[in-house]
């Protein structure tokens, strides 16, 4: 049996941040399960960039699987935010008392030490059901490993546990991420003379205060189990204009929504689009474009699934949603239902204040043990 802590300092050391190759990471995972007679295959892909990029399926046992169908899977991603070059430790787990810092301590290789620690201690052959460990790239990116998965068909599993930091409570609904960039055109002139001009940003302000009616309406449309119950919107950059004494040719900004589990991800795109349909119905020459760079769903598991309701028996917690985006509805798509949960807490993530307590892995790894048994047994 590994320990946990063990695990995760070597998994810390070895960057992986989105842009880099995640096969570091990939093969020390490798090199454990091996060591604890688990099988695995590779699935990897070049990122637009031209960087290797490898999604690993494993289970456990010498014998090949050739259906790729699993009764419950262990899921996480393996990249990590870009860190800040003056986080000189970032790459070193530095022990502060019960926390333990480091670059993805909390997002997410404290779970992934977790999964791998278990898979160290599994007595497999007491298993009637298939248990399979997948590990994904580029999830800070889009979740762009996993929806590979989904297109290639290359799995599929009755239900998983996504690993994120959910502070051990199993999160049974997240919202989804939508992100889509606005891009106004008007027409440059000198200031001293408006007329001869069309403002981007006048026109992107109009187009603005109706997206702010949109964000209204949309808490209209509650979903319970949600904080807040409904889709949320945020402009939350937006640049436009070439200096103080030009009428502004152009504005452009950036459109997020993170819609709640089952309402269309399009439906906030398609409100915009009409509230642009009515600017130029208006007036013709109203230029404006709406470009979707991310289009994620939300997910939620039902109170009565078999996974929540093991991983609520095993941790002793309530249930919880979130509103950052997961790989949970990527789950969805191979079959599965989905709960996410990990040690640590998203509000220490993608800061270097990151940690993961110690304590919380230790549990984290009773916890993972005791709902294989449970669903798998
Ligand atoms: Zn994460």
């Amino acid at each position: 049996m590994r320990d946990v802590v063990e695990l995760l300092r070597t998994l810390v050391s070895i960057s992986s941040v989105s842009r880099e190759s995640n096969r570091g990471v990939i093969e020390f995972a490798e090199s454990v399960l091996a060591e604890a007679g688990w099988s695995f295959q590779e699935h990897g892909y070049l990122d637009p960039a031209g960087v290797e990029k490898i999604n690993l399926i494993a289970w456990p046992g010498k014998v090949a699987r050739r259906d790729g169908a699993f009764h419950l899977v262990l899921v996480c991603h393996t990249d990590t935010v870009p860190y800040r070059a003056d986080w000189a430790d970032a790459t070193t787990l530095v022990e502060d008392g019960d926390d333990l810092k480091g670059c993805g301590a909390c997002d997410v290789k404290g779970y992934l030490a977790c999964i791998l620690a278990v898979a160290t201690q599994l007595d497999h052959a007491g298993l009637s059901k298939p248990i399979g460990i997948i590990l994904t790239a580029d999830e800070e990116i889009g979740c762009v490993g996993a929806s590979y998965l989904v297109d290639q068909k290359i799995v599929s599993a009755r239900y998983a546990i996504v690993g994120e930091p959910t502070s051990l409570r199993p999160v049974r609904a997240g919202k989804g991420y939508c992100l889509a960039e606005v891009i106004v055109s008007g027409c440059e002139a000198h200031s001293a003379f408006p007329d001869k001009g069309r403002s981007a940003i006048y026109d992107a302000a109009r187009l603005i205060v109706e997206i702010e009616k949109i964000a209204a309406q949309l808490k209209e449309l509650p979903a319970a189990g949600f904080s807040p119950p409904w889709t949320t919107i945020n402009i939350g950059e937006i640049h436009g204009g070439l200096a103080k004494n030009i009428v502004a040719p152009s504005c452009r900004f950036l459109l997020e929504w993170r819609p709640v589990a089952g309402q269309d991800p399009k439906l906030v795109a398609s409100m915009v689009e009409s509230a642009i349909a009515a600017l130029v119905a208006a007036d013709p020459s109203y230029q404006c474009e709406l470009k979707v760079l991310r289009m994620q769903e939300g997910f939620a598991v039902e109170d009565s699934s078999l996974v929540l309701q093991s991983v609520l028996r095993a941790s002793g917690n309530e249930a919880d949603s979130v509103a950052f985006g997961t790989e949970a509805p990527w789950l969805n798509k191979l079959g599965a239902e989905a709960v996410v949960f990990g040690p640590g807490s998203m509000l220490s993530a993608h800061s270097l204040r990151e940690f993961v307590r110690r304590k919380e892995l230790i549990r984290c790894v009773e916890i993972l043990g005791g709902v294989i048994q449970d669903l798998c047994s």
